[in-house]
């Protein structure tokens, strides 16, 4: 038995607030929103990223965003939504229990995700596509 913050979600070890459920996935609302109605769509099985979960699971992960997002901003009165993973420890990955965030948006909510782009140095761009190209081809 995992000893995951998301499996004893899934177990009703820990309560949650669930808006959505079926027998393999389960949504829920973040504990510390970035907006009132943050949620997160998890598979009720532990895989630990996405590139540990099967592509079956991470397609019908994006067939439930579609549906349970909308419902999200209608029942907030948001203007729009991300959907989000941050994927392993550097890119802000807290819980090794795969999820979607799905956070409902407002024009001037104040919340930007993506600060501090950088600039690509001289030939830098086509170099860094060239490389995941060669990258892609190895697998
Ligand atoms: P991550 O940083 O791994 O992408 O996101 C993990 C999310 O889980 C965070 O936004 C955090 O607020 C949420 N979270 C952590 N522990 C709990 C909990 O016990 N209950 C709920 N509902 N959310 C949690
Ligand atoms: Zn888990």
């Amino acid at each position: 038995m995992e000893d995951c913050i998301f499996c004893k979600i899934v177990r009703n070890e820990i309560p949650s607030q669930r808006i959505y459920e079926d027998d393999r996935y389960l949504v829920f609302l973040d504990i510390s929103p970035v907006n009132v109605g943050h949620a997160l769509l998890i598979p009720r099985q532990h895989y630990a990223d996405v590139d540990s979960t099967p592509p079956e699971v991470l397609a019908h992960l994006a067939k439930i965003a579609q549906k349970i997002a909308p419902a999200i901003v209608g029942a907030t009165g948001a203007e729009a939504y991300n959907i989000t993973i941050n994927n392993g420890a550097a890119a802000g990955q807290m819980v090794s229990h795969v999820h979607l965030h799905l956070i409902p948006r407002f024009e001037d909510d104040g919340f930007h995700a993506w600060h501090g782009r950088k600039p690509y140095g001289e030939g830098e761009m086509a170099a860094t596509a060239e490389k995941i190209k060669e990258e892609l081809d190895r697998n």
